[in-house]
């Protein structure tokens, strides 16, 4: 791949425009629906017919929040390659009736915590909602997604004259310690009406909301020389963005791209649109039969095919070295990580790793190595999980970053592109097996 300096700086424009568009799962889908629309792809929906043709791009949602997009080859196909990510992130949810009056003079909001989320920086610094509220129709129930477009809330600390431990640690409570200051007193009874505002309703006619904090800092570009990158939520939209632009980018292959994108990674993946669903395997089950293939056919496929499991990785913190693995060093800027895990909490083993950096020196893209140290645990994400409603051949990657799930996260300049150039030759390719641990690559 060509390292032109405009190349980075045009992804990085694009991306922080993404991210900051993208303030929940359900925008982050609605903006990818719109970059799919504009490229010719069209949409599905799991409750009508599905009749595919040769050579057509295609996407289907599932609950606003995941979505799966696809190319069909204009031969039949061997199989599937599928680069997989999540659209949510950690935050704080709204809860029902989330007014709380504070001493009759201010009005603050209820919320609960929604996944594995830094606490800390989420306070003192100008935060906002968004997310869907369900409406009533003349027939039955909608949705709207709703933004509210503008620095609303803050979640103030403690001065540290009253808490003059503050620096020595703290155990954050989600009750107590995390609750948005929404208004002063006239701000009362405000909080659903300005939600009904947003969205084109009047109050009443709101039958349930879906809505999260989320903070107004955007992204920049930041580094002597530009090669940082810090926005909310690149854990895990760098990687969906990335593998997105790939996709769009890909020359149709021998085998079926597949750009998937689930919600709810960061609560386990165990909802209807999870890694823990069926819903990737119903997509692809529903490709097979358009084509006239039965489960035989489908079961070969599955074998001569291929799945990027692509999610964060941590690099080396540079005030916090020792926290890493001592012979294996992710740094940002240094292409794409492959992680490792001897119990498979990465489903990485010798041959998806082999084959995945076969794909990198195609591309021409770096790639390091992570483990985590052998004396923490570490984290997990969405391979294995899928592996358990569709098994097939899967490596576990991601961009290297620091901070991951505080609410402003940094990454390098460069590896943005790394990915994108590697899904777009991953998706243009098709790597065929028969089960017997050797594939051979169609480039
Ligand atoms: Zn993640």
């Amino acid at each position: 791949m060509t390292e032109k300096k405009e190349i980075f700086e045009e992804m990085n424009r694009e991306l922080l425009a993404f991210l900051d568009n993208s303030p929940t799962s359900f925008h982050a889908v609605e903006n990818m629906k719109s970059m799919l629309e504009e490229a010719g792809f069209q949409r599905l929906l799991e409750g009508k017919r599905w009749k595919l043709k040769r050579g057509e791009g295609y996407y289907v949602t599932r609950n606003d929040s995941s979505l799966i997009a696809f190319r069909i080859p204009k031969e039949d196909f061997a199989g599937f390659q599928i680069m997989a990510g999540h659209s949510d992130s950690p935050a704080l949810k709204i809860k029902d009736n989330a007014e709380i009056f504070v001493e009759k003079k201010y009005v603050k909001l209820n919320v609960e915590k929604y996944g594995g989320l830094l606490c800390a920086p989420w306070l003192d610094r100008p935060l906002s909602v968004a997310g869907r509220v369900v409406v009533r129709t003349p027939d039955g129930v909608a949705s709207r997604l709703v933004n509210v477009d503008r620095d609303l809330l803050i979640i103030p600390n403690l001065a540290i004259h009253m808490n003059r431990k503050a620096n020595e640690g703290y155990e954050f409570n989600a009750q107590k310690d995390m609750l948005p200051l929404f208004g002063g007193e006239d701000a009362k009874d405000g909080f659903i009406k300005m939600i009904a505002g947003e969205a084109g309703v009047e109050p009443d006619e709101i039958l349930d909301t879906d809505l999260f904090l989320y903070n107004r800092m955007k992204g920049t570009v930041l580094g002597m020389n530009r090669e940082f990158i810090a926005a909310p939520r690149l854990d895990d939209l760098q990687c969906v963005f990335a593998s997105l632009k790939g996709f769009l980018a890909a020359e149709p292959g021998a085998s079926v791209a597949v750009h998937c994108v689930l919600d709810n990674e960061e609560v386990g993946s165990g909802t209807k649109q999870g890694a823990d669903s069926t819903f990737l395997r119903d997509v692809l089950h529903r490709i097979n039969s358009a084509a006239g293939r039965g489960q035989e056919e489908y079961l070969m496929a599955l074998a001569s095919s291929f799945m990027v499991s692509a999610d964060n990785a941590h690099s080396i913190h540079p005030n916090q070295p020792d926290k890493a693995d001592p012979t294996n060093r992710p740094y940002m800027n240094e292409g794409i990580v492959i992680k490792y895990s001897a119990n498979q909490k990465y489903t990485t083993d010798a041959v998806s790793g082999a084959v995945f950096k076969a794909v990198c020196e195609k591309a021409g893209v770096p790639y390091q190595v992570f483990f985590n140290r052998s004396d923490v645990p570490g984290g997990s994400t969405l391979g294995n999980i899928s592996n358990s409603q569709v098994a097939l051949n899967t490596v576990d990657i991601g961009l290297p970053q620091l901070a991951m799930h505080s609410c402003y996260e940094t990454a390098g300049a460069r590896d943005t592109v790394y990915l994108a150039e590697t899904a777009r030759v991953f998706y243009s390719s098709a790597i065929c097996g028969e089960g017997n641990g050797e594939y051979r690559m169609i480039w």
